[in-house]
């Protein structure tokens, strides 16, 4: 175990991805012994990242909003604010085997697709949500089946069911319309005059991850990477110590578990069979992405939603159309996107398989695409891209405090009804440490609507 001590520690936080590291920072800065612990090698979790042309690049595409007052507290707070940028960007939709830009209302109105009725119905269905709208009215409808009904056919079909299906994968049916209440207020919310700005670190979140680390270990917390948990020992309901699979041991006054709730109620389950079956309740869902580095651009937009059927991804996340293609030596870079049920083929189909079939269908859709274009590309996997936000998924959402003493957890589950996002793991995080005793009110809060629930 590297760097560890077996002193006590007034906070271990288990799980070093941005909801652990940001609540571990936080409590260090309250003057806290804390040690993260993480599994993999690197701190990150979903927010790791890998090197094109000699930048890093994170291996799921991530952009943020105008509105993201807790990210941007933080890049603040690690003095890296001369990296971070806010750019227009662009949208399109593929629709009946053509590509139409979608921006702004002159957009809406040349898309064919969508009929002139369910146009008007579309702008104010969107308005509704987005202003007036309250997400608890809205927890046992689903988006799907009120955007059939309310903003035309043609527009649920082109638009919605699609924007959906890149968003949940097979679970587009069963999301709320709670969950779109929050997205559409982040949504517009980042819009000016129509426009929607979208934020990036230049040079990646690894700039943040860096800066976060090092400022962590100034306030001497212990990070401990490759480092496996085995058991928690318990003593009467109490947590004596953690075991790791190196024979070493670990003691804290508290203890924070950031893991997605699956791997979390794996470690109770035999002490609290119930109370791991209650976290248990709560499923996620995984994502691929395919990265294509690339001698040539696709097209000019950033992001294209694949709303025709039959796609092995739902989305084309142009980066190099956001960062430009300078950072990366003049290459250009792609995401293929597909967010898939553990039950489905793509969970477990190898690698290569993934990528040939994607990339077989880009022709399809971009007739000058040649695979020539291609330098190199990549695969990234996860099995915990978000929770599946089911109807009345805010009684599934547990307690930051558990019943067991002195144990709690924070993960992203409990950024409902908003979008799971960096943003709001700094939420989360703020608010974890919130309920463990510390004064995190100089975190500020804007939109986010995440750790409502269970705080
Ligand atoms: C495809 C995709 C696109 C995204 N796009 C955006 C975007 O544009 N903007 C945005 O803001 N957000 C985006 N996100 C969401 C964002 O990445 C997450 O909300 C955020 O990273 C969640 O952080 P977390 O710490 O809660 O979870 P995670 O990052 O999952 O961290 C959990 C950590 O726990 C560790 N762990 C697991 N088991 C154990 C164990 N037994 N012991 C110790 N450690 C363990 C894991 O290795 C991991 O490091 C995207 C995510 C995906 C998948």
């Amino acid at each position: 175990m590297n760097g560890a001590d077996n002193n006590q520690y007034d906070l271990i936080v288990v799980g070093g991805g941005i909801t652990g590291l940001v609540s571990a920072y936080l409590a260090s800065k309250e003057g806290k012994k804390v040690a993260v612990v993480e599994n993999s090698n690197n701190f990150g979790g979903l927010l790791n990242t890998f090197e094109i042309a000699g930048t890093k690049l994170e291996y799921f595409y991530h952009h943020f909003f105008t509105h993201d007052a807790e990210l941007n507290w933080l890049i603040k707070e690690l003095e890296i604010d001369d990296k971070l940028i806010y750019r227009l960007t662009t949208m399109g939709v593929f629709r009946n085997r053509k590509i139409y830009p979608f921006n702004n209302i002159t957009d809406l109105f040349k898309f064919k697709p969508i009929n002139w009725v369910d146009k008007i119905k579309f702008g104010l269905t969107s308005m509704y949500l987005g202003k007036l709208a309250t997400w608890k009215n809205n927890e046992n409808i689903g988006a799907k089946t009120w955007f059939e009904k309310w903003s035309g056919k043609s527009t649920a079909q082109s638009l919605w069911t699609p924007m959906l299906n890149i968003k949940f994968g097979p679970y587009a049916p069963i999301v709320p319309l709670a969950w779109m209440v929050g997205r559409m207020r982040q949504r517009l919310g980042s819009r000016k005059k129509g426009d929607e700005r979208l934020g990036y670190l230049e040079g990646s979140l690894q700039i943040m991850l860096d800066a976060l680390l090092e400022a962590m270990k100034k306030n001497n917390v212990s990070l401990l990477n490759n480092t496996h948990l085995e058991k928690i020992e318990f003593d009467n309901k109490e947590i004596k110590q953690l075991h790791f699979k190196d024979g070493s041991n670990l003691h804290a006054k508290k203890y924070l578990f950031t893991l997605p709730s699956c791997y979390f109620a794996s470690f109770i389950q035999n002490e609290m069979p119930e109370y791991a079956a209650a976290i248990n309740e709560i499923k996620y869902f995984g994502a691929v992405c395919v990265v294509l580095e690339m001698t040539q651009k696709l097209s000019d937009i950033y992001w294209l939603n694949i709303a025709d059927d039959g796609y092995p991804f739902g989305g084309v996340i142009e980066h190099t159309n956001f960062v430009s293609p300078d950072n990366y030596q003049g290459r250009h870079i792609a995401y293929l996107s597909r967010y898939f049920a553990h039950e489905e083929d793509l969970a477990k189909m190898p690698n290569e398989e993934i990528k040939t079939l994607m990339i077989s269908r880009l022709k399809d859709i971009y007739p000058d695409f040649e695979e020539a274009f291609i330098i190199n590309s990549f695969v990234f996997k996860t099995m915990t891209a978000a929770p599946v936000c089911d109807f009345n998924f805010s009684e599934k959402i547990l307690n930051c405090q558990t019943p067991i003493k002195n144990l709690y957890m924070a993960n992203m589950s409990h950024v409902y009804p908003d979008e799971r996002g960096v943003n709001n793991s700094i939420r989360i995080a703020a608010e974890a440490c919130r309920v463990m005793g510390m004064d995190t009110d100089y975190v500020p809060k804007n939109k986010s609507m995440s750790a409502t629930i269970g705080f």
